[in-house]
Order: C-alpha cells, then structure tokens, then sequence
C-alpha cells in the first residue's frame, strides 16, 4: 500500500500552530522507514511551507495544494450564498475557525471566484497538483434546511430542482423514505432522489470545470470526498467523479466528532427532522441498519464498492483511505484505531494519514510504521 501525509497550515483566517522544522522531524521519522507517496498541504495563505514541500520532492513524493473550494475561501472573496427553501440564504457560521458555511456549488459565478482566489493566492510553482476538499453542499450538520436546498435564480433556472413545498419529511423514523443501499446508491422516495440527483449533476459540472483548469496548469487533481454512503447527500457522485482525478480520499473517519466523520454525519441526520430525543435515536438506528454501519466489514464493503467502479470503467484513479491519526479533542485517536482502521483499509491502493501530520503524536507515527510492513 501507498503511504500519503496530510499537514494542515490552518484556516485562511487563522494560521496553525506549526512550526515547519517539527514537521520536517515528522516527515524524516516516516521517510527513515517507508516512502511517501504524496503529502497534502493546506490551506492558510500565509505559511511558508517551502520547506516542507521540498523535503517531499526530495523523497519523490507529489506535493498538493491542499484547497477547499465551496466553503473556508469565504473569508478572501464575495461568493454567492445558498439559498434555502423558505428563499432566505442559509448559514452555518458557529464562530468557529473552520466555519463549514457553504456557497452555492452550482453556480459557475463561485467556480470562477475560487479560481481567482487559488490565481491570487496560491498558485506557486512548488505544486505538483492541488487536492481539492469542500467540494459539495453542506451535510446535515447546521440541520435540514441546509440539505433541503439551493433555491437560488441559477439553481432554479438551470436545474429541475423540486418545488420546496414537496420536500415535507414523509416518516418520523424515514424521512426520506430510503429502502435499500446498494453499489453505493439509495433507493429512496422519488422526491428525494430527484433533489439529490440535481445536486450531484451540479457538483460534477462544476468540478468538471475546475479539474480541466487545473490540468491545463498541468496540476494532478486529487479529491478528498465523503465516505459513499454519505455522499449522495451532499452531491458527490463517485461514478462521475472518479473519472476526474487521480487520487481520490474517501474520509473513514470513525473516531471524528466533527463534519465528515462517520457516527458524526449519522447523528445529524438523525438530529436534523425535529427535536424529538428518541425519534433521532431510532431514526439513527433505522439508518445505520440498512447501510451496514455497525458490520465489522462496512468500511472495506464501502472500499470494495469503489475499486469495481474504478475496475469496471478500467480507471486509473488511486483509492487512498483517509484514516485519522492525528489525536486533537474532537479525534481521540488511539494506536488500537489506527490498526483497526488501516486492516479495514487494505484493499485500497493505500491510505492518507489525515487530516494533520502535524498534530499527530510520534508515539501514532510509530506505530503506525510498525505495523505498516505488515501491508
Ligand atoms: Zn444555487
């Protein structure tokens, strides 16, 4: 298996706690024992990373920009909002560094902004390709008038979006009556595919525009993407957008209490219909059981199901599992996790250590390198 590194710089608001020389330590720690493939570095302007970058190319290994697009860049330019079903723009700002305020993914008008912005900001020549994240509308987490959208002009011209008066939850336990998960696809009621349909064909004409940007710079594309059993939620549509990149990272993060992780995206959804305690429990429940969550197999059923697509269209995409290693307050990361999530992983073409190199403790490092000649 491939081994790639992911270094967070902070926010475009905020820079990281990182010192470049504690990273480079990191890195040589690694680079004594096994190869890196590709490191992912991102997303603060500010951080000279060029130290960083050139111990990888050194090593052979590809450095990509680390780059949000729909959601974080907010802070550097106008972007046009998503706009909710009661016509109002919805936004999901907590105050928090990282706001996971989305702007609308449809519309070309934020494609161009974030090209301007990568233009301006980053476009420096230390790049072998950019890993794009945020590539998506917003999840359930802010609740369910962030996934039952976008109703702006663009959106509603150029898309058959459902009316929001047909978009009612249709069972307190089932709202969006989904019977069966199966080759990374819901069967669910006809309303609600026809919204999640509008939001993937949305998210891969947008992203079709950016990757073909991107390879013009001649940049490799890489995607970090949602695990496919949340990903049609929020318009990721692995049969369309393996074809784009070179390197895709589903996040299997299990232990993350924040956006993207696991048990984190299934309580929102169970939370966001009402606030109704025992209802979500049961919805929750309702829902892990069709997808599988609770197998010890669901994570590499999930892997499985995206390398027959890459076999099947004969692509040469990379399957690289995103495992948490770094241990912060919302990813208590312990050495049991790593060697349960890296065996669960195995039959992708390797994994991303994510989301931070940096704040991942050498004792992690280490073990993760003892147990990684096992694979
Ligand atoms: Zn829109």
């Amino acid at each position: 298996m491939d081994l790639n590194v992911q270094i967070f710089t902070g926010t475009c608001k905020n820079p990281a706690d990182l010192e470049a020389g504690r990273v480079v330590d990191k890195l040589r720690r690694i680079l004594e024992r096994t190869k890196i493939t590709s490191g992912f570095i991102g997303w603060n302007v500010d951080t000279d990373v060029s130290e960083i970058a050139a111990l990888l190319r050194d090593s052979d290994a590809d450095v990509y920009l680390w780059l949000p697009i729909f959601s974080e860049l907010d802070v550097l330019a106008e972007f046009s909002p998503i706009i909710g079903s009661k016509n109002t723009e919805v936004i999901n700002d907590r105050g928090d560094d990282e706001t996971f305020n989305f702007c609308c993914p449809a519309n070309p008008g934020n494609v161009d902004r974030a090209i301007d912005i990568f233009e301006k900001y980053y476009s420096d020549d230390i790049y072998d390709g950019v890993f794009i994240d945020r590539i998506r509308f917003p999840s359930f987490f802010g609740g369910k008038d962030m996934v039952f959208s976008c109703f702006c002009e663009y959106c509603r011209s150029k898309y058959d979006v459902p009316d929001p008066s047909e978009l009612a939850a249709l069972d307190g336990e089932n709202p969006l009556g989904i019977t069966r998960y199966k080759d990374l696809r819901y069967e669910m009621s006809g309303v609600y595919q026809k919204l999640f349909d509008y939001k993937s064909e949305a998210v891969t004409r947008s992203l079709e525009r950016l990757c073909d940007y991107f390879r013009k710079r001649g940049l490799k594309i890489g995607l970090d993407l949602f695990a496919p059993f949340l990903s049609p939620f929020v318009g990721q549509d692995y049969r369309r957008l393996l074809p784009l990149a070179d390197i895709v990272k589903p996040m299997f993060y299990k232990a993350t209490n924040a956006p993207a992780g696991l048990p984190f995206e299934i309580g929102a959804y169970a939370a966001a219909f009402d606030d109704d305690r025992e209802k979500a429990d049961r919805r929750k429940a309702l829902f892990a059981g069709i997808v599988g969550y609770d197998d010890a197999d669901f994570v590499s059923c999930e892997i499985s199901g995206i390398k027959k697509i890459i076999e099947d269209n004969k692509l040469k995409t990379k399957l690289y599992a995103g495992i948490e290693l770094n241990y912060t307050d919302v990813s208590p990361v312990t050495q049991e996790y790593i060697g349960r999530s890296v065996t669960n992983a195995q039959s992708a073409d390797g994994i991303v250590t994510s989301w931070d190199l940096n704040t991942t403790p050498d004792s992690h490092i280490d073990y993760l390198l003892d147990i990684w000649e096992q694979f």
